[in-house]
């Protein structure tokens, strides 16, 4: 029997944790994924609070209503993930996932007095003008208004670099979300290296940056089918993902 929409996210979702863990890409038991469920945006999945991301099962995801202020109580909601994930989907209904991170090397270039990404090969040619970047952290976002503030930030951008704190990538489809973190990490850490060596850098023009980036947006399913990799190998590692 076809499953149903909710059904089948919540096995790409659950998949996303995994393949995230085993890539090294978590943070403790912290950060947070969510997905789209209704046509609004309002309904959407989110991960329990201070779960492994590399034990997550489908039927783990909590269904929840931005609209629904008693959201924020439930023990089992972390209060940030709320304040930030439930904007994100109170106020942009074309946001169908938001990925949030700390990975070691895109958070490196978030700690940078300016934050950037000169493009120097074809991963950070990727996001090439196409990178939000807010350096007005201020603490654990645990506010409503912090969460809106950061919405207001993606309108128009799908990749949210966070000064001193991580990023937040967006988009219409979880595999293409999932790629596009992972590029932007495979990205700093070549950037990160290649900044260490003390050597200069040679840049890429705008002309050849903006030419990959278009060429990037133009392979979608490359993005999808390297999630549908990952996923297969996730699975066939650990069924209970499906559960
Ligand atoms: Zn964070």
């Amino acid at each position: 029997m076809a499953l149903s929409f909710e059904e089948q996210t919540r096995i790409d979702l659950a998949a996303t944790f995994r393949i995230i863990a085993h890539l090294g890409m978590h943070e403790a038991v912290a950060n947070h994924f969510s997905a789209a469920i209704s046509a609004d945006g309002k309904q959407f999945l989110l991960n329990p609070k201070w779960k492994h991301f590399s034990r997550i099962r489908a039927s783990d995801l909590l269904l929840l209503d931005a609209d629904d202020p008693a959201c924020a109580q439930r023990s089992d909601v972390d209060a940030t993930a709320w304040s930030i994930h439930g904007q994100i989907h109170q106020r942009l209904p074309e946001v169908r996932v938001v990925l949030h991170l700390h990975p070691v090397y895109t958070t490196s270039v978030a700690c940078l007095a300016e934050p950037h990404i000169p493009p120097i090969d074809q991963n950070s040619a990727r996001y090439f003008n196409r990178v939000a970047v807010d350096t007005l952290y201020g603490g654990m976002a645990d506010t409503v208004e912090e969460g809106a503030r950061l919405a207001s930030l993606l309108a128009g951008k799908s990749r949210l670099l966070m000064g001193n704190h991580g990023v937040m990538v967006t988009g219409t489809d979880i595999g293409e979300a999932f790629d596009d973190v992972w590029t932007l990490e495979r990205a700093c850490q070549i950037l990160v290296t290649a900044w260490s060596t003390g050597q200069p850098l040679k840049i890429l023009s705008d002309e050849v940056a903006e030419k990959t980036a278009r060429a990037w947006e133009g392979i979608p399913d490359f993005s999808r089918q390297h999630f549908a990799e990952m996923k297969a190998l996730m699975i066939a590692a650990d069924p209970s993902l499906l559960d």
